[in-house]
């Protein structure tokens, strides 16, 4: 697991693409700029790692493409300390980012074996605060809620409601919403009963499926 200047060349480069596509937020593309995203694919792919391109991870799923990242996480709009919730491990990379900007991560995904890696993985790089947890991801984490945010990474037939209850007033769900193709919603939770629903841009993810695997 190295990371070469040339790794580094090719990042560099990956994050202006991310700025000429609209990325604004500076501390999302120095949190990608620093972060190796070739150590969280297979050694045989590196080459492709630095492509704005997603890319197949074990079990039939995808890490998800660099400026999708970058998007989801400039739309959740994370503080230092906040408590945040991923529904999605897979490979941990969002998951590393979000600890990056300073956040308490806490990320469930529902395939063993990526649960597995992303456990191995993320402590192997030194991020072993981040919370994982081997669960299915459409009842949240009740009994660590609520959250600041929470960000859903694969997509969504319909927003589930436990993942709306498990935002605090004022916080904030990031969450794909479509069958085939979807489309980014941000919901800001305004009181206990109102929600604030905001339509984004189209997005193409792997299934949001439900139970354990
Ligand atoms: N955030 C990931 C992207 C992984 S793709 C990364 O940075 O690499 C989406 C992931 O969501 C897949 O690993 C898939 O297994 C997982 N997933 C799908 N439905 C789920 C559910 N109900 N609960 C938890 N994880 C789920």
């Amino acid at each position: 697991m190295t990371d070469s200047y040339r790794h580094q060349g090719m990042r560099r480069q990956l994050v202006d693409e991310l700025r000429q596509k609209g990325i604004r937020d500076e501390r999302v593309l120095e949190a990608m700029n620093t972060l190796p995203r070739h150590i969280f694919l297979d050694n045989a792919f590196e080459e492709w790692a630095y492509q704005d391109q997603p890319f197949p991870i074990a079990a039939g799923q995808t890490i998800s493409q660099p400026y999708t990242v970058a998007y989801m996480t400039e739309l959740l709009d994370v503080r230092k300390r906040d408590k945040v919730l991923e529904i999605g491990t897979g490979s941990g990379y969002q998951a590393a980012i979000l600890a990056m900007l300073g956040a308490r991560v806490f990320s469930i995904e529902r395939q063993k074996e990526l649960y597995e890696s992303a456990k191995i993985l993320l402590e192997k790089l030194g991020f072993s605060r981040i919370r994982l947890f081997f669960r299915d991801g459409y009842k949240g984490l009740a009994e660590f809620g609520p959250f600041d945010r929470i960000i859903v990474t694969a997509g969504a037939p319909y927003i589930p409601e436990p993942l709306k209850q498990q935002l605090k007033i004022g916080g904030i769900l990031v969450i794909p919403v479509g069958e085939d193709i979807q489309t980014m919603f941000r919901i800001t939770r305004r009181s206990e009963t109102e929600f604030e629903e905001e339509k984004k841009g189209s997005f193409r993810f792997v299934p949001f499926l439900g139970g354990t695997k």
